[in-house]
């Protein structure tokens, strides 16, 4: 396969996915709530083909609806997958990494925790998310990396949605971001993807 962009997925978003108001995509059927196992690691599977040469250490996403496709990926790259927490809890240790992160969807800020045992300035990691909207989520992430002293390698996202912009800007940047489906335009009767 050439480019990034997975012809399964976006077949999959037009048969399954549906369009709500505020621009919210919703693939519960196979993405989100219910998770479509095969598929999730053919996902992962193309993500760990991407990246396959960068030595990547680590994967990392935010609870919760990064955790199923960052899995899939950290599988098929051989690599642990580590998943930022939304919520302190008892069992979460007092050393943590942390950043503030705005949602757009839920409207709110809320605090992502990684315990410092689990990155460290020797890991090379790739982000992984679901959805890249805004780019909120993402660059919360960063932000833990660098305090880390991490390299980011880039980041795999399943689904961008192309007209937010945050992905266009990351790779302003210089940042490697390969999406599998970017969509381009929507309404609650069609979908435009990016072409390659
Ligand atoms: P961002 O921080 O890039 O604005 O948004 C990323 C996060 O918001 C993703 O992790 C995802 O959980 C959620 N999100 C953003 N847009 C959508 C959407 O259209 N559909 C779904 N299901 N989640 C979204």
């Amino acid at each position: 396969m050439q480019g990034s962009r997975m012809k399964a997925l976006e077949e999959k978003i037009l048969t399954e996915g549906t369009v709500l108001p505020g621009n919210v995509l919703k693939v519960g059927g196979f993405l989100n709530q219910q998770i479509d196992s095969d598929f999730i690691m053919e996902i992962g599977k193309e993500i760990a083909r991407l990246y396959e040469s960068e030595h990547i250490t680590r994967v990392l996403t935010v609870e919760s609806s990064g955790i199923a496709i960052a899995v899939a990926a950290g599988i098929a790259l051989h690599v642990p997958c580590i998943f930022a927490k939304k919520h302190r809890s008892a069992n979460m240790p007092r050393e943590v990494y942390t950043a503030s992160v705005y949602s757009y969807t839920h409207r709110e800020t809320y605090e992502i925790a990684v315990a410092k045992d689990y990155l460290s300035s020797a890991d090379r990691v790739l982000i992984v998310d679901d959805f890249l909207a805004n780019g909120n989520a993402v660059r919360g992430l960063m932000r833990i990396l660098e305090d880390a002293g991490a390299q980011l390698v880039g980041c795999a996202i399943a689904i961008e949605k192309g007209f937010q912009g945050a992905g266009d800007e990351l790779r302003a940047k210089g940042i490697r971001v390969e999406s599998l489906a970017i969509v381009d335009a929507m309404t609650d009767e069609s979908v435009r993807f990016r072409a390659q």
